[in-house]
């Protein structure tokens, strides 16, 4: 007997968009097939008539349950939000798997930072997650040497800053040197690096003389953190992608800069992906000049219109292969505690958004094919993060993380809709159509009609392993 039988839903896979049944047993999908085909008993049915299925979606980019600087707050002891709560709120806006960071600190070693953050998720999300692990600053040799083993424990990507973020825990940049090192055992052992790149001396350089000119108000911050800084670290990261062989994802693509050197760069031939955030995608520099615009900022910032223009190109065309958040999420009065380039808080209070700001901004506006907002909301990250098909695809086999989204559902989203652990959300008064009304983890249902059904036990931490042809050119 099969446990759960999805019927007559628009099932959306990567050979088409159709009315089909999605039969469930155990963890897995068993069967997808045409519609009144099945004739095995299931435990449960449910009626998907009127609503879009597809994979789970997939968070590639959330920072939980880490330290905040006090030199943002201005107060100690801030810290974004529990696994417990970002991952229900995931679970609420149709997210199935997560993937955060592990970060060596206070002597702990890449693979002890990993298991202490495995330790710190276990138990406590109501999804599936996963970490990048961070070499940022001067990672130490044996630090490096550690990256086969990630790797093949299922650890697939590192991640690298190449600019400081000042603070306590001190956020290194990582050099040209160690960005090389960290590649080059990356490219060895099939992993990816992930990198946020900007350009430290031209980012100090600008900062210095906005302040020295008294322009150094947070609503500045993308003078400082700026289109050229993008651009030239792009493009140098790409060369040495080149040089290195290693395949790499730009988090946070922000400037038409950007966008270009990936385009280059996946015109050679060569592995490269980026990922949009998707308020950069709505929003532009000008809004952190309204009343509380620090809401809207995320390292390394909004740009203009054109570069918004650009990411959205991108979005459609097939530059950009991700949709992510940066989940940064504390209450509303640390991340207007900054004023200045310098002390105004990043990261996004955004988890729960991202799917149905996709589905509405994508494919509502028709912008976006099904298939499309599919590949990225689900299975480009999974493809590029190694875990599909697994995850990312409603297919025999995989995992039966499947999310139901209600297409004629009209709404302005409003505080209440929502379930981070917060006081505010830039998107409160943002008009939608669609909502993820269902969400299904390994074929246990645990977000229904607006009720939370799973538990913080479900979430488990998801081994890696990136498919070759990710690696040796644009795949996705
Ligand atoms: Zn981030």
């Amino acid at each position: 007997m099969l446990d759960l039988v999805l019927r007559g839903g628009q099932v959306v896979t990567p050979q088409r968009v159709a009315e089909m049944d999605v039969a469930v047993l155990g963890e897995k999908i068993v069967a997808v097939t045409e519609p009144g085909v099945l004739d095995a008993e299931a435990a449960r049915t449910i009626d998907a008539s009127g609503r879009i299925v597809v994979p789970g979606g997939i968070e590639p980019h959330a920072h939980i349950a880490t330290p905040v600087p006090q030199l943002w707050t201005g107060r100690p002891g801030v810290e974004t939000q529990s696994p417990e709560a970002a991952s229900r709120a995931a679970a609420f806006g149709g997210t199935t798997m997560l993937i955060d960071f592990a970060r060596p600190l206070y002597g702990a070693t890449p693979l002890e930072a990993v298991e202490q953050r495995v330790q710190r998720f276990s138990g406590h999300s109501y999804i599936d997650f996963a970490f990048h692990c961070v070499f940022n600053g001067v990672s130490p040799p044996e630090h490096i040497a550690q990256i086969g083993e990630l790797i093949s424990s299922g650890v697939a990507s590192m991640k690298v800053w190449t600019i400081t973020r000042p603070g306590d825990p001190p956020n290194p940049a990582t050099d040209d040197g160690h960005l090389w090192a960290v590649m080059d055992q990356v490219a060895r052992h099939n992993g990816i690096v992930a990198v946020h790149g900007e350009d430290e001396a031209i980012v100090e350089f600008m900062t210095d003389k906005l302040k020295r000119e008294g322009r150094d108000q947070a609503y500045n911050i993308h003078l400082a953190h700026n289109n050229l800084s993008e651009d030239i670290t792009f493009r140098k990261t790409v060369r040495m992608a080149q040089r290195t062989g290693a395949g790499v994802y730009f988090v946070h693509v922000t400037a038409k800069e950007g966008v270009e050197a990936i385009v280059k760069g996946r015109a050679d031939g060569l592995p490269i992906y980026g990922e949009v955030l998707h308020h950069f995608l709505c929003f532009t520099s000008e809004d952190y000049k309204k009343p509380e615009g620090n809401l809207y900022h995320t390292n390394p910032g909004l740009k203009f219109t054109e570069d918004r223009d650009a990411l959205w190109e991108g979005f459609t065309g097939g530059a950009i292969s991700t949709v992510a958040t940066d989940e940064y999420t504390t209450p509303k009065a640390p991340k207007l505690a900054g004023t200045t380039i310098e002390t105004i808080q990043g990261g996004h209070n955004g988890i729960e958004t991202r799917l149905m700001i996709a589905y509405s901004e994508g494919v509502a506006k028709g912008r976006v094919s099904l298939q499309r907002f599919v590949e990225l909301t689900s299975s480009n990250a999974a493809r590029v993060m190694g875990m599909y098909p697994q995850k990312g695809i409603i297919a025999v086999g995989s995992d039966a993380d499947i999310v139901l989204i209600d297409p004629s559902v009209h709404k302005t989203i409003a505080l209440s809709d929502l379930h981070a652990d917060s006081d505010y959300s830039i998107w409160e008064g943002t008009e939608v159509q669609g909502w993820p009304v269902t969400t299904i983890l390994r074929g246990s249902v645990i977000v229904e009609d607006g009720k939370l059904l799973g538990n913080p036990q479900q979430g488990r931490f998801v081994k890696r392993k990136i498919a070759s042809n990710v690696l040796t050119k644009p795949a996705c």
